[in-house]
């Protein structure tokens, strides 16, 4: 049986550091001494993508909240698991980023007392999209905690927050976990076969939830796939356009199989909490209610989309950056774990020089860097797989 912090491979100890935290908040709450520094207010969740930033910051939230200290058992965790829990205040950003007006409100409520009479939690996933006028919102309150409120943020690393922000955090740095640590997870958990769980680890260098992904998810394999098969079959003008083209598609079709996962259950439960199919008086006016909370959410599932299939696309980008990297380990006789099959990296490396893979790794962060700055993914793509093609 597995507590709540059981979902965090390879980060033993930032889970050591954790638990402690959490033992010294219910001392607090029990009216003892608690051990001295342990327990803080404002904390930072750092890390790499899949690292488990916000699945570390969950966890913990889940362990402040629950009376067993995280058993991952009870009403209490399931909740916060959920993200249903009247004492965790869950804020992700509307659109791409948070503005002044959502962190205010954030501010009012997290001031407010906890009803379950243990912590009240605040937890903001991507804090480092907040806007500037946010963050000082966010500072304010940060700066003048409520007794009760424990922050807890998250960011790709914490030089991504303002210093004022960042000063006054307590700071957890995920690591990159090992693929063994990733795959073991995969074997026992999801009960994936061992060969195609460390495989899938591999090319997920560390993300977790991708590596999953990849292993389970028809959707995804097939963009890996697609991926793979780019640098074998980029010979000439043809193929590169066909590949950049079939990279654009599956990487869209599986970021649209991973909105709609999240997209319905969120429409059913929003149509159970207005009492859908119910008779009576008042039902007319609770619809009109659900109409505009329906708008509303599906504005927020519309700009998630937006997001999801940036990152699909990046993170495809990403494992073909790191085949060629591999390639480069292969021509330069590094002694590095590899990502890929060795096999097929061999074909790939006899037939260029270590200069020629690096051409075309320039040519992939290039691409990469087009798409933030929003040229069209498939204008940005042809361009990349040209240049593949040309070494
Ligand atoms: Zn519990």
């Amino acid at each position: 049986m597995t507590d709540v912090f059981g979902d965090l491979p390879g980060q033993d100890a930032v889970v050591a550091q954790l638990r402690r935290a959490v033992g010294a908040a219910s001392a607090l709450l029990a009216g003892q001494r608690p051990e001295p520094g342990a327990m803080t207010h404002a904390w930072l969740f750092t890390g790499p993508p899949g690292s488990g930033r916000s699945v570390a910051a969950r966890a913990f939230a889940a362990a402040l909240l629950c009376p067993s200290g995280g058993c991952g058992q009870c009403a209490s965790c399931h909740q916060v698991l959920a993200g249903t829990h009247a004492d965790l205040l869950l804020i992700r950003p509307e659109g791409l980023s948070y503005g002044v007006k959502q962190t205010r409100d954030l501010v009012l409520r997290a001031a407010g007392k906890p009803t379950g009479g243990r912590w009240q939690v605040v937890l903001f996933e991507d804090a480092d999209r907040c806007t500037e006028q946010a963050a000082n919102a966010l500072l304010k309150a940060i700066e003048e905690p409520a007794p009760r409120t424990v922050w807890l943020l998250c960011a790709p690393s914490a030089e991504d927050l303002v210093p004022t922000i960042r000063s006054r955090c307590r700071v957890v740095t995920l690591v990159v976990p090992a693929s063994s640590a990733v795959a073991k997870v995969l074997i026992e958990r999801d009960g994936i076969e061992p060969a195609r769980a460390l495989a899938a680890a591999r090319a997920a260098q560390g993300h977790v939830g991708r590596a999953r992904r990849l292993a389970v998810d028809p959707a995804a394999a097939r963009r890996w796939a697609d991926v793979l098969r780019v640098p074998l079959s980029v010979t000439s003008l043809g193929p590169a356009l066909a590949a950049a083209a079939a990279l654009v598609r599956t990487a869209e079709e599986e970021a649209k199989a991973v909105t709609e996962e999240l997209d319905e259950p969120e429409r059913e439960s929003l149509r159970r909490a207005f009492g859908e199919g119910s008779t009576g008086k008042g039902v007319a006016k609770a619809m009109r209610g659900m109409a505009g909370a329906m708008k509303d959410l599906e504005d927020r599932q519309k700009s998630r989309a937006t997001r999801v299939k940036r990152d699909t696309l990046d993170q495809a980008l990403l494992e073909l950056a790191l085949f060629y990297r591999d390639i480069l380990m292969v021509q330069l006789g590094a002694e590095v774990e590899l990502a890929n099959s060795e096999a097929e990296l061999r074909k790939v490396a006899s037939a260029s020089s270590p200069e020629g893979t690096l051409r075309r790794l320039q040519a992939i962060m290039r691409c990469r860097e087009r798409l933030t700055l929003n040229v069209a993914p498939l204008l940005a793509v042809e361009e990349m797989t040209l240049s593949l093609a040309e070494g």
